[in-house]
């Protein structure tokens, strides 16, 4: 333990470079003073430091890409599924490496990494290697001889730059996720990492070095959103723009997106609600429904985080699920514990700020409600007890707005009418999970609710090949599957007389 302590401190201050054209860029004393410092979110202290880009290596970045995008378009799928197959290679070459940094960078636990976030990295690239192998565009005949004979194909092409723009929660996860279809259809790429999560897109720009990726393909630029991602988005040679992260930005990016055409996907925030009917066995749902709520300290933005149970179980379910967090969820060092910290000093301030909300809304703490106290090195860490709040009104700030943290309420319903009206209540629509042994209520309630995903006795359960997306205020457009291939390629219509 002592040894893994002095690891945390001893390790140099990293020099984050961005990732143009194939080449790691030297930043000039200048940049170098500017640049931006990136805290552990574990201990508190600097661990690296970003360059604070502006419009101008964002330009660099995009002529990078637009130069080579001539050349990669031109590749056959099957060339190109290649280089995406030695990609997911070697991030299962490097697991344990990348687990490490990604935990590092992000304070979440070091096995959440391991087995979640870079295993999920290296199947999007080789998924998307196999759907593009496989893939196959549509054709429609008119038969006859008449003056309608005639054959229709769908000629699918790449777009051109794509600017990837990605939160800080999943940092590698997500950003495989875009770039593997975005290149794989043809694109090139410049991506806009969040400022507080760096290390692995660099991980990953060096991989792309070592497989021998075509410079300009790839390309990393860092630094704020404001400053570096609206420059990405502003751009007029980036004719597309993914972007994962909050509502608020996301409508500031549709803002500037939209009247320059560009096509945009938008994977936005969400409040999500896990339901609990009466004829399950808690017991045996439990350990889902403790990880539904807190995976990632309740960072993932598929967390269920309104808990609406039948009135019937309410309290007895209360009784268990609170101690089942108590007992299960231990906050400490993220490469031990399975409960890191959250992702910064602010976050952790705004976390903390709803737990007193709560207060004021009448809200009951059955457990956590505070900062949690842990020894150094992580004293000055953002680490918060998992915690878990009754008694409020489903209209309570706290019931509605996005927390994104470990901080779960708990509502009772008396029947599916209500729980329905009690789901669709928010302005968002990412995702939710219903929990009961009556399938044909689930189909029921799933065709109703407002929601782009909904799981029935599971969750985060994630097949590659469905569409992943929101409704309402959680955003537009799918990424997954085939339903990707929608928006990273541009459909013509080829209609042949026959
Ligand atoms: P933010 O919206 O703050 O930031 C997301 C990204 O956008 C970051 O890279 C950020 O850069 C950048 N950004 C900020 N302002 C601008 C701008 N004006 N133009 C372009 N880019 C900008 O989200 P968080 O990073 O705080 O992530 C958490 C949010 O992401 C939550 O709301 C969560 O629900 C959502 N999310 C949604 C998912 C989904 O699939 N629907 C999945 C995961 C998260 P920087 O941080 O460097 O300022």
């Amino acid at each position: 333990m002592e040894g893994k302590t002095q690891d945390y401190l001893s390790r140099p201050v990293i020099e984050v470079r961005n990732y143009i054209n194939g080449r790691f860029v030297e930043l000039t004393e200048e940049e170098r003073k500017d640049a931006l410092d990136v805290y552990s979110p574990a201990t508190g202290a600097v661990i690296a430091r970003v360059p604070r880009s502006t419009s101008k290596q964002v330009d660099e970045a995009v002529r990078a890409a637009k130069a080579a995008f001539k050349a990669w378009s031109a590749l056959s799928e099957r060339e190109r599924a290649d280089y995406l197959e030695k990609i997911s290679k070697r991030i299962a070459e490097k697991l344990e490496e990348l687990a490490d940094i990604e935990s590092y960078d992000t304070g979440k636990p070091l096995n959440l990494a391991r087995t979640v976030d870079i295993p999920r990295a290296r199947d999007n690239f080789a998924f998307f290697a196999g759907q593009i192998r496989h893939d196959f565009t549509e054709a429609h005949s008119n038969a006859g001889s008449g003056p309608l004979a005639s054959l229709n194909y769908t000629h699918r092409s790449p777009v051109g730059v794509a600017g990837l723009i990605t939160p800080w929660n999943l940092p590698l996860y997500l950003l495989s996720w875009k770039v593997a279809p975005a290149i794989g259809c043809g694109n090139t790429v410049v991506a806009k990492p969040s400022e507080l999560t760096p290390l692995t897109a660099n991980a990953l720009a060096e991989i792309c070095n070592e497989i021998g990726l075509p410079p300009g393909v790839f390309n990393v630029v860092h630094g704020t959103g404001a400053s570096a991602g609206q420059a990405l988005v502003a751009h007029k040679d980036v004719p597309l723009i993914s972007f994962t992260g909050g509502t608020a930005t996301g409508a500031i990016v549709n803002s500037t997106a939209a009247p320059l055409f560009k096509k945009v996907s938008l994977e936005l925030g969400g409040k999500n609600a896990t339901v609990i009917f009466d004829d399950v066995n808690l017991d045996e749902i439990m350990p889902s429904i403790v990880r539904s709520a807190f995976a990632n300290q309740g960072q993932v933005c598929l967390c269920g985080s309104r808990i609406l149970v039948h009135e019937k179980i309410y309290e007895t379910f209360v009784e268990k699920f609170a101690q089942a967090v108590k007992t299960t969820l231990i906050p400490g060092d993220p490469r031990t514990s399975n409960f890191g910290a959250v992702i910064s000093a602010d976050h952790m301030k705004k976390v903390l700020s709803y737990i007193e909300l709560a207060k004021q809304e009448g809200g009951t703490i059955v457990c956590g409600g505070k900062r949690a106290d842990l020894p150094q090195p992580f004293k000055n860490g953002y680490f918060i007890e998992p915690t878990v709040v009754t008694g409020l009104a489903t209209d309570s700030r706290c019931a509605q707005e996005e927390v994104f943290g470990p901080f779960v309420t708990v509502h009772p319903f008396k029947d599916e009418a209500q729980a329905l009206e009690i789901c669709n209540s928010t302005r968002y629509g990412l995702a939710g999970s219903l929990w009961t042994n009556d399938l044909k209520r689930g189909h029921r309630f799933a065709q109703q609710w407002e929601t782009g995903m909904v799981w029935v006795n599971t969750w985060l359960l994630r097949d590659l090949r469905v569409p992943f997306g929101g409704v309402k205020d959680s955003g537009f457009g799918r990424e997954g599957g085939r339903y990707a291939f929608e928006f990273w390629t541009n459909q013509k219509n080829v209609c042949i007389k026959l």
